[in-house]
């Protein structure tokens, strides 16, 4: 049964727009491990791909309250950008599952809304694989996002830089409100909106705000907190989003709208994966200060709403919490039970030695996470062009360990606890753009089948898995070449 509640909210917030059918629909990814949790039943459906696509909605979905496309607005790139909204994404259904957790369903690429402007309201099978398979491997790396449950395909041609046919992609969050839902209407000066909104999102999504003095302070409060949070678990994976415009920033600190992302591979702080982002606004090291920027908007947005002063007090409170956020992700990576002010130090020239040779990210922390029991200095040293400055600094490590257990009275056991949590902390496998690359390219010649690989791969990132040893390696050199732009 299906239970509405985005939809809701006043029509000014939605417009019914049906999907737009497209033909031969076919399977192209299924998420069953979701599925399963979510108590969908992909053998009860019959014409499954039609579902998959919008040619068919789920029992319960029909006019007026599905499918909607929202209106929202939003900074791009720094600049106003007065309307835009689901361009391509429609909400299909809400329901609850059967863990009580509520979800809106979106297709992604199911046809024109009126918010596509001049796009076609289609996504390529391309960016819809990349979307599905890092919204999967961000959850199972502990990193608050959207899911993906399914992608549909349709040999219908659709027109990019070249010739490409359409997929949908099937996609799931408790909310996909962002914060260019409450600019659109602070820039339309509809202020009762604005509270409508507020309202709405703190009752079903931050309940413990109504209690508050200030229920909208502590909002925009609790939104700083999560997308501190999201910003340092991101640095720590080396996850690049690489379009974080305020509309797509998640009001509930989510990951949301994969584009042109990347992970890093070779250590990079000003890493671009955007190719069209030209001045490296959204460069890895810049995404914490634009986690920043964006939520000043948010906090402009909430101004009819609120005290201009408290909200430039509660802004204040981001870098902090971000450092802090930050700094427990790097506690966790390096194996200590306490974080040191001083550990910054430790950590900022490990940057400037990873940055030197370019150390591939995920291998060095994977690598150092056995050396508390497998003293395994040859191996991490050959990460390092600087060897003798690297030594210098395990040595700095290995003393700041044993400090560590002096201070919290740990024994030799310790090590090997250690080694484990860092095990934990220190991803074997990520969604590497290659990767990536050969699942697409195999997809688009018809075969499926690395989609679902990967996938398993990585549902668990952090366990050794033998039989995808190869997708832990290096990258080969071919990956450097890879270039991804906002064309999807
Ligand atoms: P993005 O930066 O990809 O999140 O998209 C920015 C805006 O463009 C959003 O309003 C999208 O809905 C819209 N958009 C992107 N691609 C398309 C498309 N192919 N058709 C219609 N709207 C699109
Ligand atoms: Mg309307
Ligand atoms: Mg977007």
């Amino acid at each position: 049964p299906l239970t509405p509640r985005f939809s809701l909210l006043h029509s000014r917030f939605w417009d019914y727009t049906p999907a737009t059918p497209m033909p031969a629909p076919h399977v192209v990814a299924l998420n069953h491990a979701l599925a399963e949790q979510l108590g969908i039943d992909w053998q009860q459906q019959q014409n499954l791909s039609d579902y998959l696509i919008g040619n068919q909605l789920p029992q319960g979905s029909r006019a007026p309250f599905y499918p909607i496309a929202s209106v929202y607005s939003g900074h791009q790139f720094g600049v106003n950008v007065p309307q835009l909204g689901d361009g391509r994404a429609l909400l299909i259904a809400e329901f609850t599952d059967p863990s009580g957790q509520h979800w809106e369903m979106q297709l992604k690429g199911a046809g024109p809304t009126p918010y596509s402007r001049r796009g076609d309201g289609r996504a390529v099978l391309r960016s819809s694989i990349r979307e599905y398979l890092a919204s999967e491997a961000l959850h199972h790396l502990g990193i608050p996002t959207n899911r993906a449950l399914a992608i549909g395909g349709s040999p219908q041609t659709i027109w990019r830089e070249t010739r490409e046919t359409a997929a949908v992609v099937m996609r799931l969050a408790p909310t996909f409100v962002r914060f260019g839902h409450f600019e659109y209407f602070f820039y339309q000066g509809e202020p009762e909106r604005i509270t409508e909104l507020a309202d709405w999102v703190i009752k079903h999504h931050y309940p413990d705000c109504a209690n508050a003095e200030n229920p909208y302070l502590a909002l925009l409060n609790a939104v700083i907190s999560r997308t501190a949070q999201l910003i340092a678990r991101w640095q720590a994976v080396g996850f690049c989003h690489g379009v974080m415009n305020t509309d797509n920033m998640s009001i509930l600190g989510l990951t949301i709208d994969y584009g042109p992302y990347g992970f890093l591979d070779g250590f990079d702080a000003g890493h671009i994966c955007n190719h069209s982002d030209d001045s490296g606004r959204y460069a890895y090291n810049q995404q914490p200060q634009i986690g920043l920027w964006n939520l000043h908007c948010l906090a402009q947005a909430l101004l009819p709403l609120s005290n201009k002063d408290e909200l430039l007090a509660a802004l204040g409170q981001y870098q902090p919490q971000f450092e802090a956020a930050f700094a427990e992700q790097l506690r966790r990576k390096l194996g200590f039970t306490q974080w040191q002010e001083d550990d910054w130090t430790l950590v900022t020239d490990l940057f400037e030695l990873m940055q030197a040779t370019h150390t591939d990210w995920t291998i060095f922390w994977r690598t150092l996470s056995h050396w508390p029991v497998q003293r395994n200095t040859a191996q991490l040293r050959d990460l390092f062009l600087a060897r003798a400055q690297f030594d210098d600094w395990l040595e700095r490590y290995e003393r700041r360990l044993r400090l560590n257990d002096e201070q919290a009275g740990l024994d030799e056991l310790a090590m090997q606890a250690r080694s484990q949590a860092m095990l934990a902390a220190n991803p074997k496998y990520i969604l590497r753009n290659y990767l990536a690359e050969n699942a697409i390219a195999k997809a688009q010649a018809g075969d499926f089948s690395e989609i679902e690989r990967l996938q398993r791969c990585l549902m668990q990132p952090f366990a050794e898995q033998p039989e995808f040893e190869a997708y832990a390696a290096l990258p080969p050199d071919w990956a450097r070449e890879i270039s991804v732009s906002c064309s999807s």
